[in-house]
Protein backbone atom coordinates (compact mmCIF):
# COMPACT_ATOMS: atom_id res chain seq x y z
CA UNK A 1 0.00 0.00 0.00
CA UNK A 2 1.15 3.66 -0.73
CA UNK A 3 1.29 6.25 1.87
CA UNK A 4 -1.20 7.96 0.12
CA UNK A 5 -3.63 5.35 0.06
CA UNK A 6 -2.94 4.30 3.56
CA UNK A 7 -3.60 8.13 4.32
CA UNK A 8 -7.23 8.04 2.37
CA UNK A 9 -7.87 4.69 4.61
CA UNK A 10 -7.41 6.85 8.15
CA UNK A 11 -9.11 10.04 7.03
CA UNK A 12 -11.15 9.57 4.05
CA UNK A 13 -9.79 12.40 1.80
CA UNK A 14 -6.20 12.39 -0.26
CA UNK A 15 -3.25 14.05 1.38
CA UNK A 16 -2.05 17.39 1.21
CA UNK A 17 1.10 15.92 -0.15
CA UNK A 18 3.78 13.01 0.06
CA UNK A 19 7.12 13.34 1.57
CA UNK A 20 10.03 11.12 1.42
CA UNK A 21 13.47 10.62 2.54
CA UNK A 22 15.94 7.89 2.38
CA UNK A 23 17.68 5.31 4.66
CA UNK A 24 21.26 5.25 4.63
CA UNK A 25 24.35 3.08 4.18
CA UNK A 26 27.63 3.32 6.11
CA UNK A 27 30.23 3.20 4.08
CA UNK A 28 33.20 3.98 7.12
CA UNK A 29 33.08 5.75 10.44
CA UNK A 30 31.15 3.63 12.74
CA UNK A 31 31.01 4.57 16.42
CA UNK A 32 32.64 7.74 16.04
CA UNK A 33 29.54 10.12 15.42
CA UNK A 34 28.44 10.66 18.90
CA UNK A 35 32.55 11.41 20.07
CA UNK A 36 32.05 14.58 17.74
CA UNK A 37 34.38 12.48 15.06
CA UNK A 38 33.93 11.74 11.45
CA UNK A 39 31.92 9.44 9.15
CA UNK A 40 31.30 8.44 5.90
CA UNK A 41 27.89 7.79 4.75
CA UNK A 42 25.84 7.43 1.74
CA UNK A 43 21.93 8.21 1.42
CA UNK A 44 20.34 4.23 -0.10
CA UNK A 45 17.81 4.27 -2.40
CA UNK A 46 15.31 2.86 -0.14
CA UNK A 47 12.73 5.37 1.12
CA UNK A 48 10.25 5.96 3.95
CA UNK A 49 6.98 7.95 2.36
CA UNK A 50 4.82 10.18 4.81
CA UNK A 51 1.50 11.02 3.26
CA UNK A 52 -0.04 14.11 5.22
CA UNK A 53 -1.98 16.90 5.35
CA UNK A 54 -3.55 19.41 8.04
CA UNK A 55 -6.61 19.06 10.24
CA UNK A 56 -8.46 21.49 11.93
CA UNK A 57 -8.71 20.32 16.03
CA UNK A 58 -4.92 21.24 16.99
CA UNK A 59 -4.45 17.32 17.19
CA UNK A 60 -1.78 15.01 15.97
CA UNK A 61 -2.28 11.57 14.40
CA UNK A 62 0.01 8.86 13.08
CA UNK A 63 -0.40 5.61 11.29
CA UNK A 64 2.23 3.81 9.84
CA UNK A 65 2.10 0.17 7.74
CA UNK A 66 4.12 -1.17 10.10
CA UNK A 67 1.58 -1.03 13.08
CA UNK A 68 -2.34 -2.05 13.01
CA UNK A 69 -3.51 1.03 15.44
CA UNK A 70 -3.19 4.65 14.64
CA UNK A 71 -2.04 6.92 17.53
CA UNK A 72 -3.54 10.42 18.31
CA UNK A 73 -2.80 12.93 20.84
CA UNK A 74 -3.32 17.03 21.47
CA UNK A 75 -0.60 18.82 19.77
CA UNK A 76 -0.42 20.65 23.33
CA UNK A 77 -0.42 17.33 25.23
CA UNK A 78 3.00 16.16 23.37
CA UNK A 79 5.42 18.04 25.82
CA UNK A 80 3.92 15.80 28.42
CA UNK A 81 4.36 13.16 26.58
CA UNK A 82 7.95 13.77 25.82
CA UNK A 83 11.07 14.13 27.12
CA UNK A 84 10.87 10.67 28.21
CA UNK A 85 14.92 8.77 29.23
CA UNK A 86 16.30 5.89 28.10
CA UNK A 87 15.16 3.71 30.60
CA UNK A 88 11.48 4.93 30.62
CA UNK A 89 9.10 3.58 28.00
CA UNK A 90 7.49 6.07 25.80
CA UNK A 91 3.83 6.66 26.86
CA UNK A 92 2.98 6.01 23.00
CA UNK A 93 3.65 2.82 21.17
CA UNK A 94 7.70 2.86 20.36
CA UNK A 95 7.55 3.36 16.71
CA UNK A 96 5.04 6.36 17.17
CA UNK A 97 7.67 8.03 19.49
CA UNK A 98 9.44 8.84 16.12
CA UNK A 99 6.94 10.84 13.81
CA UNK A 100 5.60 12.30 17.43
CA UNK A 101 8.75 12.94 18.88
CA UNK A 102 9.67 15.02 15.57
CA UNK A 103 6.63 16.76 16.05
CA UNK A 104 7.12 17.97 19.51
CA UNK A 105 10.58 18.75 18.85
CA UNK A 106 9.40 21.27 15.64
CA UNK A 107 6.94 22.58 17.63
CA UNK A 108 9.49 23.45 20.61
CA UNK A 109 11.50 25.59 17.98
CA UNK A 110 9.01 28.00 17.62
CA UNK A 111 7.84 30.58 19.51
CA UNK A 112 4.77 29.79 22.19
CA UNK A 113 2.23 32.32 20.42
CA UNK A 114 3.10 30.54 17.10
CA UNK A 115 2.90 26.71 18.32
CA UNK A 116 -0.80 27.65 19.98
CA UNK A 117 -2.10 28.54 16.68
CA UNK A 118 -0.08 25.50 14.72
CA UNK A 119 -2.97 23.48 12.71
CA UNK A 120 -2.90 19.85 13.94
CA UNK A 121 -1.93 17.02 11.10
CA UNK A 122 -1.99 13.72 9.83
CA UNK A 123 0.33 11.73 9.03
CA UNK A 124 0.55 8.19 7.31
CA UNK A 125 3.90 6.28 6.87
CA UNK A 126 5.00 3.53 4.80
CA UNK A 127 8.68 2.63 4.26
CA UNK A 128 10.48 0.04 2.18
CA UNK A 129 13.95 0.83 4.07
CA UNK A 130 14.51 -2.53 6.20
CA UNK A 131 13.72 -1.99 10.46
CA UNK A 132 16.53 -2.70 12.54
CA UNK A 133 19.15 -3.67 9.90
CA UNK A 134 21.50 -0.78 10.02
CA UNK A 135 20.45 1.14 7.30
CA UNK A 136 18.11 3.39 9.68
CA UNK A 137 14.63 3.15 8.99
CA UNK A 138 14.87 5.70 12.21
CA UNK A 139 16.46 8.34 10.43
CA UNK A 140 14.23 8.10 7.30
CA UNK A 141 10.96 8.11 9.42
CA UNK A 142 12.16 10.86 11.49
CA UNK A 143 13.35 12.69 7.96
CA UNK A 144 10.06 11.95 5.98
CA UNK A 145 8.07 13.31 9.18
CA UNK A 146 10.03 16.56 9.45
CA UNK A 147 9.87 17.53 5.63
CA UNK A 148 6.11 17.06 5.70
CA UNK A 149 5.88 18.80 8.70
CA UNK A 150 8.32 21.65 7.89
CA UNK A 151 6.24 22.21 4.84
CA UNK A 152 2.68 22.05 6.23
CA UNK A 153 3.21 23.78 9.10
CA UNK A 154 5.34 26.19 6.82
CA UNK A 155 8.72 26.28 9.15
CA UNK A 156 10.79 27.05 6.44
CA UNK A 157 13.73 24.89 8.02
CA UNK A 158 16.86 24.05 6.37
CA UNK A 159 17.92 20.29 6.53
CA UNK A 160 20.36 20.68 8.84
CA UNK A 161 18.08 21.53 11.40
CA UNK A 162 15.23 19.25 10.43
CA UNK A 163 18.52 16.56 11.07
CA UNK A 164 18.93 17.59 14.46
CA UNK A 165 15.68 17.96 15.26
CA UNK A 166 15.36 13.83 14.18
CA UNK A 167 17.97 13.07 16.64
CA UNK A 168 16.65 14.95 19.24
CA UNK A 169 13.64 13.05 18.84
CA UNK A 170 14.81 9.87 19.00
CA UNK A 171 17.90 10.72 21.82
CA UNK A 172 14.52 12.37 23.82
CA UNK A 173 11.51 11.05 22.51
CA UNK A 174 12.31 7.52 21.38
CA UNK A 175 15.16 7.16 24.59
CA UNK A 176 17.76 5.94 22.47
CA UNK A 177 20.95 7.82 22.59
CA UNK A 178 22.52 7.69 19.01
CA UNK A 179 24.53 10.34 17.44
CA UNK A 180 23.55 12.61 14.28
CA UNK A 181 25.60 11.08 11.43
CA UNK A 182 22.03 8.96 10.55
CA UNK A 183 19.66 11.95 9.99
CA UNK A 184 22.42 13.89 8.76
CA UNK A 185 22.90 11.01 5.95
CA UNK A 186 19.09 10.95 5.04
CA UNK A 187 18.74 14.85 4.89
CA UNK A 188 22.13 15.25 2.62
CA UNK A 189 22.70 12.54 0.36
CA UNK A 190 23.75 12.94 -3.14
CA UNK A 191 23.23 10.29 -6.21
CA UNK A 192 26.88 8.78 -6.55
CA UNK A 193 28.22 10.62 -3.29
CA UNK A 194 28.60 10.14 0.68
CA UNK A 195 28.04 12.39 2.87
CA UNK A 196 31.67 13.37 5.03
CA UNK A 197 30.85 15.08 8.18
CA UNK A 198 32.63 16.58 11.08
CA UNK A 199 30.29 15.42 13.87
CA UNK A 200 31.42 18.35 16.10
CA UNK A 201 30.90 21.29 13.38
CA UNK A 202 28.18 19.67 11.61
CA UNK A 203 30.18 20.76 8.35
CA UNK A 204 29.45 18.45 5.55
CA UNK A 205 30.87 17.82 2.22
CA UNK A 206 29.80 15.60 -0.50
CA UNK A 207 32.51 12.70 -1.43
CA UNK A 208 32.03 11.64 -5.42
CA UNK A 209 32.59 7.65 -5.05
CA UNK A 210 32.57 6.76 -8.36
CA UNK A 211 31.60 3.48 -7.46
CA UNK A 212 28.92 2.90 -10.98
CA UNK A 213 32.41 4.11 -13.57
CA UNK A 214 34.38 1.46 -11.67
CA UNK A 215 32.12 -1.31 -12.26
CA UNK A 216 31.50 -1.74 -8.34
CA UNK A 217 28.24 -2.42 -6.04
CA UNK A 218 27.71 -2.23 -2.55
CA UNK A 219 26.11 -5.35 -1.91
CA UNK A 220 24.12 -5.11 1.70
CA UNK A 221 24.13 -8.90 3.51
CA UNK A 222 21.34 -8.00 5.94
CA UNK A 223 21.67 -10.87 8.99
CA UNK A 224 18.05 -10.73 10.23
CA UNK A 225 19.83 -10.40 13.24
CA UNK A 226 17.98 -7.08 15.05
CA UNK A 227 19.60 -4.75 16.66
CA UNK A 228 17.88 -2.36 19.67
CA UNK A 229 19.78 1.20 19.95
CA UNK A 230 17.68 1.77 23.04
CA UNK A 231 19.14 -1.12 24.77
CA UNK A 232 22.24 -3.04 26.29
CA UNK A 233 25.61 -3.13 24.72
CA UNK A 234 25.33 0.35 22.53
CA UNK A 235 24.96 2.25 25.71
CA UNK A 236 27.66 0.24 27.44
CA UNK A 237 30.09 1.50 24.52
CA UNK A 238 29.06 4.78 24.73
CA UNK A 239 29.93 5.02 28.30
CA UNK A 240 33.28 3.93 27.72
CA UNK A 241 33.92 6.05 25.23
CA UNK A 242 32.86 8.91 28.31
CA UNK A 243 34.91 7.66 30.37
CA UNK A 244 38.52 7.56 27.92
CA UNK A 245 37.72 11.02 26.73
CA UNK A 246 37.19 12.00 30.90
CA UNK A 247 40.52 9.97 31.64
CA UNK A 248 42.12 11.92 29.16
CA UNK A 249 41.01 15.20 30.09
CA UNK A 250 39.23 16.05 26.63
CA UNK A 251 35.55 17.10 25.54
CA UNK A 252 35.49 13.93 23.04
CA UNK A 253 37.44 11.47 21.84
CA UNK A 254 37.53 13.23 18.72
CA UNK A 255 40.30 15.22 20.26
CA UNK A 256 42.53 12.06 20.81
CA UNK A 257 45.16 11.11 18.04
CA UNK A 258 46.42 8.02 17.52
CA UNK A 259 49.93 9.26 19.49
CA UNK A 260 48.17 9.65 22.23
CA UNK A 261 46.90 6.09 22.59
CA UNK A 262 49.85 4.99 24.54
CA UNK A 263 49.14 6.62 27.13
CA UNK A 264 45.26 5.85 26.97
CA UNK A 265 46.55 2.74 27.66
CA UNK A 266 48.51 3.33 30.96
CA UNK A 267 44.84 5.12 31.84
CA UNK A 268 42.00 2.89 31.13
CA UNK A 269 40.85 -0.75 31.53
CA UNK A 270 41.41 -3.02 28.97
CA UNK A 271 37.99 -2.99 27.85
CA UNK A 272 37.76 1.04 27.72
CA UNK A 273 40.90 1.39 26.13
CA UNK A 274 40.30 -1.03 23.18
CA UNK A 275 36.51 1.15 23.09
CA UNK A 276 39.07 4.31 22.73
CA UNK A 277 41.49 2.96 20.05
CA UNK A 278 38.71 1.82 17.97
CA UNK A 279 37.25 5.51 18.09
CA UNK A 280 40.78 6.80 17.28
CA UNK A 281 41.69 4.87 14.26
CA UNK A 282 38.61 4.72 12.88
CA UNK A 283 38.39 8.45 12.76
CA UNK A 284 41.89 8.17 11.25
CA UNK A 285 40.36 5.85 8.40
CA UNK A 286 36.88 7.78 7.57
CA UNK A 287 40.13 10.79 6.93
CA UNK A 288 42.04 8.30 4.84
CA UNK A 289 39.38 6.95 2.88
CA UNK A 290 38.12 10.62 1.99
CA UNK A 291 41.99 10.87 0.41
CA UNK A 292 41.60 7.97 -0.97
CA UNK A 293 38.59 8.18 -2.91
CA UNK A 294 40.23 11.49 -4.60
CA UNK A 295 43.79 9.94 -5.38
CA UNK A 296 43.32 6.67 -6.28
CA UNK A 297 39.05 5.75 -6.66
CA UNK A 298 36.98 3.66 -5.05
CA UNK A 299 38.96 0.40 -5.44
CA UNK A 300 41.72 1.58 -3.37
CA UNK A 301 39.61 1.77 -0.20
CA UNK A 302 38.85 -2.17 0.38
CA UNK A 303 41.70 -2.29 2.93
CA UNK A 304 40.48 0.44 4.82
CA UNK A 305 36.67 -1.28 4.88
CA UNK A 306 38.53 -4.58 5.87
CA UNK A 307 40.82 -2.68 8.82
CA UNK A 308 37.17 -0.91 10.19
CA UNK A 309 35.50 -4.39 10.02
CA UNK A 310 38.65 -5.60 12.05
CA UNK A 311 38.46 -2.64 14.76
CA UNK A 312 34.75 -3.11 15.65
CA UNK A 313 35.26 -7.10 15.75
CA UNK A 314 37.93 -7.24 17.94
CA UNK A 315 38.47 -3.86 19.83
CA UNK A 316 34.60 -2.43 19.82
CA UNK A 317 33.36 -6.07 20.33
CA UNK A 318 30.33 -5.24 18.35
CA UNK A 319 30.22 -7.88 15.57
CA UNK A 320 28.37 -10.72 15.73
CA UNK A 321 29.20 -14.77 14.42
CA UNK A 322 26.68 -14.03 11.14
CA UNK A 323 28.31 -10.10 10.47
CA UNK A 324 31.85 -11.91 10.60
CA UNK A 325 30.79 -14.73 8.20
CA UNK A 326 29.29 -12.63 5.64
CA UNK A 327 32.20 -10.15 5.80
CA UNK A 328 34.85 -13.22 5.49
CA UNK A 329 32.81 -14.92 2.45
CA UNK A 330 32.82 -11.94 0.59
CA UNK A 331 36.02 -10.94 0.80
CA UNK A 332 36.99 -14.93 -0.17
CA UNK A 333 34.87 -14.37 -3.41
CA UNK A 334 36.59 -11.35 -4.57
CA UNK A 335 34.92 -8.72 -2.70
CA UNK A 336 37.20 -5.19 -2.80
CA UNK A 337 36.45 -4.63 0.37
CA UNK A 338 33.36 -5.45 3.37
CA UNK A 339 32.72 -4.45 7.18
CA UNK A 340 29.76 -4.17 9.48
CA UNK A 341 27.40 -0.93 8.88
CA UNK A 342 25.33 0.80 11.71
CA UNK A 343 25.25 0.37 15.07
CA UNK A 344 26.47 -3.54 15.61
CA UNK A 345 25.00 -6.31 17.38
CA UNK A 346 23.33 -7.75 14.37
CA UNK A 347 21.88 -5.82 10.96
CA UNK A 348 23.87 -5.44 7.87
CA UNK A 349 27.53 -6.16 6.27
CA UNK A 350 28.14 -3.95 3.46
CA UNK A 351 30.41 -5.41 0.52
CA UNK A 352 32.53 -3.52 -2.22
CA UNK A 353 32.17 -5.63 -4.87
CA UNK A 354 32.52 -5.99 -9.15
CA UNK A 355 29.19 -6.01 -10.83
CA UNK A 356 30.14 -9.11 -12.07
CA UNK A 357 30.81 -11.07 -8.81
CA UNK A 358 27.64 -10.09 -7.03
CA UNK A 359 25.76 -12.86 -7.58
CA UNK A 360 28.52 -15.44 -7.11
CA UNK A 361 29.29 -13.50 -3.66
CA UNK A 362 25.64 -13.42 -2.91
CA UNK A 363 25.84 -17.61 -3.57
CA UNK A 364 28.59 -17.92 -1.74
CA UNK A 365 27.48 -16.24 1.63
CA UNK A 366 23.92 -17.98 1.41
CA UNK A 367 25.58 -21.21 1.40
CA UNK A 368 28.26 -19.75 4.19
CA UNK A 369 25.03 -19.29 6.23
CA UNK A 370 22.93 -22.23 5.61
CA UNK A 371 26.66 -24.48 6.39
CA UNK A 372 26.77 -22.26 9.49
CA UNK A 373 23.37 -23.14 10.27
CA UNK A 374 22.45 -19.15 10.44
CA UNK A 375 19.05 -17.55 9.05
CA UNK A 376 18.91 -17.35 5.26
CA UNK A 377 20.45 -13.76 5.44
CA UNK A 378 18.80 -10.86 2.99
CA UNK A 379 21.19 -9.34 -0.05
CA UNK A 380 20.50 -6.79 -2.15
CA UNK A 381 22.44 -3.63 -3.65
CA UNK A 382 22.24 -0.07 -2.46
CA UNK A 383 23.03 3.13 -4.84
CA UNK A 384 24.15 6.18 -3.80
CA UNK A 385 21.23 8.41 -3.71
CA UNK A 386 18.92 11.42 -3.06
CA UNK A 387 17.85 13.04 0.41
CA UNK A 388 14.48 14.23 1.08
CA UNK A 389 12.25 15.49 -1.70
CA UNK A 390 8.49 15.83 -2.03
CA UNK A 391 6.79 12.91 -3.89
CA UNK A 392 3.52 14.68 -4.52
P1 LIG B 1 17.30 1.09 12.14
O1 LIG B 1 17.29 2.58 12.17
O2 LIG B 1 18.66 0.52 11.94
O3 LIG B 1 16.34 0.51 11.15
P2 LIG B 1 16.31 1.49 14.80
O4 LIG B 1 16.14 0.59 15.97
O5 LIG B 1 17.14 2.70 14.97
O6 LIG B 1 16.83 0.60 13.57
O7 LIG B 1 14.90 2.00 14.30
C1 LIG B 1 13.89 1.07 14.02
C2 LIG B 1 12.60 1.51 14.68
O8 LIG B 1 12.12 2.70 14.01
C3 LIG B 1 11.48 0.52 14.53
O9 LIG B 1 11.52 -0.46 15.54
C4 LIG B 1 10.25 1.41 14.63
O10 LIG B 1 9.98 1.71 15.98
C5 LIG B 1 10.71 2.68 13.96
N1 LIG B 1 10.33 2.70 12.54
C6 LIG B 1 11.16 2.72 11.47
N2 LIG B 1 10.47 2.76 10.31
C7 LIG B 1 9.17 2.77 10.64
C8 LIG B 1 7.93 2.80 9.91
N3 LIG B 1 7.91 2.84 8.58
N4 LIG B 1 6.78 2.78 10.61
C9 LIG B 1 6.79 2.76 11.96
N5 LIG B 1 7.91 2.74 12.69
C10 LIG B 1 9.08 2.73 12.06
MG1 LIG C 1 18.26 3.74 13.64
Amino acid sequence: MTAAALFRTLTGSDPAGVWSAPGRANLIGEHTDYNDGFVLPFAIQHRTFAAAGLRTDGRIRVASSFANDAVEVALDELEALFPTTGSQVPAVPEWAAYPLGVAWVLRALIPAAARAALPGVDIAITSDVPVGAGLSSSAAIEGASGSALNELWSLGLDPVTLARAGRRAENEAVGAPTGIMDQMASMLGRADAAVFLDCRTLETRSIPLGFAEAGLEVLVIDTGVEHAHSTGGYRERRASCERGAAALGVPALRDVTVADLPRAAELLDDVDFRCVRHVVTEDQRVLDTVAVLAERGPRAIGELLVASHASMRDDFEISIAELDTAVDTALAHGAVGARMTGGGFGGSAIALVDHALVEPVSVAVRAAFAQAGFAEPHLFTVTPSDGPRREA
